[in-house]
């Protein structure tokens, strides 16, 4: 058994504001269209009703859920959508009560057909959403209940259905993985039999599962993306869309940063600008790339910015670097995908900004130099210090927490690899010990604190 996911496949290039509540959607919504058009049903539909569950009932309108299912069933993939288009379509079903499914057949459907049901909770997942397409009639032709379980990734009730009493997610490589592992001490066994770093482990799977030129571009997309991404953020003032009014701090953090002499080489305060420009695109709807979900993909792209900008190193090991941090990140992400969660929804933020965090920490600390103990204690100390937190987004919107919580997270991950680095790897929790009890502290952790805005901030913060 192997929970191995592919970093092409963890981190994958999408938009804003929320991996499960929008990038997620979106592809189920896709899905959905592209069932209908291969099962012929798309000249007979008149009509597309969907129902939003659980978290995405409670927290889908902050997070764009529904602008991003009309994207997805008008055809559109989060890899290549014009991030402009989800609030185009939302206005224009308002006014026409129609839509152009795949772009092409027109159906009837205006905003009362997407219907929130927050006190609904299916019992697979707390994101699930049912697309129902109808004909002129009324006549049921297709319906499909899928699942948001984190990360962008969906399933359906057979694909669930099929590993019914499992209480982990699985991952299931179609490919044999020279390197198959299910825990962090069978990634550890690997490394010292084989003496071989985890990104060499990390790099042989992906080369089984792609040609090893494909891993490489993809890896290199995933930087330019990120980086992309800073630069926009850095460069972008103004207010955030939604309730809260929120100013855009980043821009204004990296001005002050570079025209002051004394804190312009600072290493914290530039790894939290870079976490904060991020996650304030991401709050724009803007483009990113989930690492491992939208809401914690700060944290990543600004500790690998922070390695690159304050660590020397040389310049023709830079692209080496790059793709060795990302390889490590998507060992360790695997872990917790395979293990626990990385859905808030289901496990609170220590899902998603405690699983980014202990990823970015590992990753730092091989491309530090550390051992595979180093770096499995480094991803074991930043998560051990994120078990317990909530997902409260005020007003539902991926700003309040979410866009801080990055930058301390980033600091937390910087402070677990060095901290990791001046030990000989041997320590008294497992990454592994530690991810359990992740796991079942987020099944313990009441849903008010699930992504559904019912309790912590989301609701002693008063929205203006
Ligand atoms: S609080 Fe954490 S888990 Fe919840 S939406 Fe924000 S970043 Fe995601």
């Amino acid at each position: 058994m192997s929970c191995y996911t592919s970093a092409l496949e963890l981190f994958s290039i999408g938009v804003g504001p929320s991996s499960s509540h929008t990038v997620g959607p979106m592809r189920a919504a896709r899905d959905f269209a592209l069932q209908l058009e291969a099962a012929g049903l798309l000249p007979g539909t008149a009509a597309v009703r969907v129902h939003l569950y659980g978290s995405l009932g409670a927290t889908g309108i902050g997070h764009g859920t529904p602008a991003a299912i009309l994207a997805g069933l008008a055809g559109a993939s989060p890899e290549t959508v014009d991030p402009s288009l989800p609030a185009l379509l939302a206005a224009h079903i308002a006014a026409e009560g129609t839509l152009e499914v795949l772009g092409r057949h027109p159906v009837a459907l205006s905003p009362s057909d997407i219907v929130l049901e927050p006190r609904t909770v299916l019992p697979r997942h707390s994101n699930a959403m049912r697309m129902t397409a109808v004909t002129a009639g009324g006549k049921v032709l297709a319906e499909e209940t899928f699942y948001s379980i984190g990360g962008g990734f969906v399933e359906t009730e057979s694909s669930l259905a099929a590993t019914a009493g499992m209480d982990v997610t699985p991952a299931a490589p179609a490919k044999v993985l020279p390197y198959p592992y299910q825990y962090s001490s069978e990634l550890l066994a690997i490394c010292a039999a084989e003496k071989l770093s985890i990104s060499d482990v990390a790099w042989a799977n992906e080369c089984a599962l792609r040609q090893a030129d494909e891993v490489r571009e993809g890896l290199d997309a995933i930087w330019r993306t990120m980086q992309e991404c800073v630069d926009a953020g850095l460069k972008t003032g103004g207010i955030l869309p939604g309730v809260l009014h929120a100013r855009r701090r980043a821009a204004a953090i990296a001005d002050r940063l570079e025209q002051d002499a004394a804190v312009r080489e600072t290493s914290l305060e530039w790894l939290q600008a870079f976490a904060i420009a991020v996650n304030e695109e991401n709050a724009a709807g803007g483009r990113v790339v989930t690492a491992p979900t939208n809401g914690a993909a700060g944290i990543i792209p600004a500790v690998m910015h922070y390695f690159f900008r304050f660590i020397p190193q040389e310049e023709q090991r830079k692209a080496d670097n790059m793709r060795r941090y990302l390889l490590v990140a998507a060992a360790i992400g695997s872990l917790y995908k395979g293990n626990a969660s990385i859905s808030g929804a289901e496990a609170g933020c220590q899902g998603e900004v405690g699983s980014a965090c202990s990823m970015a920490a590992g990753a730092l600390c091989e491309v530090l130099g550390g051992t595979p103990e180093q770096v499995e204690n480094a991803a074991e100390i930043a998560m051990e210090h994120n078990l317990g937190l909530t997902c409260d987004p005020v007003a539902g919107l991926v700003q309040l927490p979410c866009i801080e919580r990055n930058a301390i997270a980033a600091g937390k991950a910087v402070a677990s690899a060095r901290m990791a680095l001046y030990g000989d790897g041997q320590h008294l929790v497992s990454l592994d010990t530690v991810i359990e009890t992740m796991r079942q502290t987020g099944r313990d952790m009441s849903s008010k604190y699930k992504e559904t805005s019912e309790g912590g901030l989301a609701v002693n913060v008063i929205e203006c």
